[in-house]
């Protein structure tokens, strides 16, 4: 009998994993349902949340999963969590990828702060300020009136944005930093708000904002 995976998934090495492991093993991954139009995956795909631990529990077992590989994004904190202990109810192997987080290199400008209300305090007066964040994390930004706001999404909001003064980019991250250095510059951008995320994926915006000399409020990991 081949293993029946499941990969938490949501991310570029979720699908690279999910190719590679479709070919050996009867693969699933699961995506929350947030994205209206997620890429194609290898194998099978399921999407929504579970219902919390019990819900992935159940899961588990009814699924014969036989190994849980959690490729979440490094700051989706929950669904991590969540499949730690689901997996220990449901006595089935957890593996976790990791990515390691980007390090300053020289010609970088971080401030690295710890939480998204310490970047919206860390902005100087009067920045114009490309948030490269999810959704979910730019309302505190709205706070700051005295700042311009370049927000980029993959797909265009439910609800009008609370901002005073943006431009809204509806596109995915480039992973060509020259495409990330026009986006700044068309924009006049002042600073760079990032999460460290690591990867290769999301790393043209910081390479871009280096070579412009832009300064990056970066938000630190909250998971491993
Ligand atoms: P989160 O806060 O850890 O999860 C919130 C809830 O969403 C979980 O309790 C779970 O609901 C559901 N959920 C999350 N990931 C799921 C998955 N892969 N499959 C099924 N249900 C899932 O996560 P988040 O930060 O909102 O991120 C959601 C998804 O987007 C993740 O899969 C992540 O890999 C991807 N993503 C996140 C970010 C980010 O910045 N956080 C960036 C890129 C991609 P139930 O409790 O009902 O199971």
């Amino acid at each position: 009998m081949p293993d029946r995976i499941l990969i938490l998934g949501g991310t570029r090495e979720a699908a690279a994993l999910a190719e590679t492991l479709s070919k050996t093993a009867d693969v699933t991954t699961s995506l929350a349902g947030r994205t209206r139009e997620p890429a194609p995956l290898s194998g099978a795909v399921r999407s929504g949340g579970f219902g919390g631990i019990e819900g992935l529990a159940r899961y588990l077992s009814e699924n014969a999963i036989t190994k849980v590989i959690d490729a979440t994004h490094p700051f989706a904190r929950t669904i991590s969590a969540n499949a730690v202990e689901a997996c220990r109810r449901a006595n089935v192997p957890l593996e976790v990828l990791t990515r390691p987080q980007w390090k300053e290199l020289p010609g970088d400008d971080w401030t690295e702060v710890a939480s998204i209300e310490a970047a919206v305090k860390a902005l100087p007066a009067a920045a114009r300020v490309l948030l490269a964040l999810g959704r979910q994390h730019i309302e505190p930004f709205a706070a700051r009136t005295d700042c311009h706001f370049v927000i980029r999404m993959v797909d265009p909001p439910e609800m009008p944005l609370s901002f005073t003064r943006h431009d809204l980019v509806l596109a995915k991250p480039s992973s060509d930093p020259d495409d990330e250095k026009r986006l700044m510059q068309h924009h006049r951008i002042s600073h760079l708000v990032a999460r460290n995320s690591g990867g290769d994926g999301a790393y043209a915006k910081i390479i871009a904002a280096r070579d412009l000399g832009l300064p990056v409020i970066m938000i630190s990991r909250i998971k491993a």
